[in-house]
């Protein structure tokens, strides 16, 4: 970036608030938090032990006095007060080392309320934020791909979460059509738990479930001969077992979410108008979120689509670097930002 005035007196950061991933954006400096939401607390008092990283080595592992909680849940925010600590605590992390307070870009999952909003826009301006911009996620992702969002063509982008998978057609700054469906890669880890229950009398964790996802998981045919031993609790005998499982069955196991992302893939294309689709046609669909690197999904969207699907570079953090973008340009980007009222 070149060298400015303006990046000695100010500290702006950009976050994005995910349901599965918290990342934070220092103007000037690039991202410098990369941390799962995710909380420790203590059920006694309710009083936090550990935040992102730490918490997150903590679930399932938890003695009986704490227990992990993921404050966003689904695209909402399933707790508001461990939500506001989190960020508060991540906003601080960073530290502000200018004379003057920060301002601060939000990206938010765009299923949530104009209360859950306000209380975002409040976390922040208690964790000492000059100024609070909010902006919805499909169009921080949109950007942050470098998607020509201010012309006047269709871009389409699919962002898969942790919680939802976000749809959207964007053309001249505004969203034209958009779905969101509250399925996500944690959908994804269930059905893994639940393959491993019903076939196999097994209980995985969720860290477990999501380490298959990622090394076995697939959304169509895949290096079909691979196989992957997985531990867990028999839930029987009660005691450490450990199954073998293949490719293929994972892919049935996730077979239901994909089709979910599928199908929501193409009622957007449907609701389309025309001489978007026609841009989009020639253009194609980028994919972003974490949700992105599942081996095959750009293929099966390409099959069942019949149009070109790009992976995003570095899905994981689109979105934040979107979102800094916008925050260093707010007033270019005025039309983008997610209007709320005040009280
Ligand atoms: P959010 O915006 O909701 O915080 P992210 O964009 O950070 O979500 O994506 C997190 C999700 O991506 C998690 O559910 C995670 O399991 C999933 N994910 C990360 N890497 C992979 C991978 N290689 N294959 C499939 N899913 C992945
Ligand atoms: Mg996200």
């Amino acid at each position: 970036m070149a060298f400015s005035f303006q990046n000695l007196i100010t500290n702006d950061i950009a976050i994005d608030l995910g349901t599965a991933n918290t990342l934070v954006y220092v103007r000037g400096r690039g991202i410098i938090i990369r941390e799962p939401s995710i909380v420790a607390v203590r059920k006694l008092d309710q009083e936090i032990v550990a935040y992102g990283t730490e918490a997150k080595e903590m679930q399932g592992r938890t003695p009986g006095e704490i227990t992990t909680v993921r404050p966003l849940k689904d695209g909402v925010i399933a707790d508001f007060e461990l939500a506001e600590a989190m960020i508060r605590h991540f906003i601080k992390k960073v530290g502000n080392t200018n004379l003057r307070r920060p301002r601060v870009a939000v990206c938010i999952p765009s299923g949530i309320t104009d209360v859950e909003k306000r209380a975002v826009r409040d976390s922040c301006e208690h964790a000492g934020a000059r100024e609070v911009h909010l902006l919805d996620e499909p169009m921080a992702a949109a950007i942050g791909v470098g998607l020509p969002i201010e012309d006047p063509v269709g871009s389409m982008v699919i962002d898969i979460g942790g919680g939802t998978t976000e749809i959207a057609v964007i053309s001249l700054s505004g969203i034209v059509t958009d779905i969101s469906i509250r399925i996500g890669g944690d959908e994804m880890n269930d059905s893994i738990i639940q393959h491993f229950k019903r076939n196999y009398n097994l209980l995985v964790g969720e860290n477990t479930a999501e380490n298959i996802k990622c090394t076995l998981g697939s959304a169509a045919p895949y290096n079909e001969d691979a196989t992957m031993n997985v531990r867990g609790r028999d839930l029987v005998a009660g005691i450490p077992k450990t199954v073998e499982i293949s490719q293929k069955e994972v892919q049935e196991a996730l077979a239901e979410a994909v089709n979910a992302i599928v199908d929501a893939t193409k009622l957007c294309l449907e609701r389309t108008p025309p001489e978007l689709s026609s841009d989009i046609l020639d253009r194609g669909i980028v994919l972003s979120g974490g949700g992105a690197l599942l081996k095959g999904l750009d293929e099966r969207l390409r099959d069942e689509t019949s149009l070109p699907i790009i992976v995003a570079e570095d899905p994981l953090t689109c979105v934040v670097r979107g979102t800094g973008r916008v925050l260093e340009d707010l007033s270019h980007y005025q039309k983008v930002l997610s209007k709320v009222r005040r009280y």
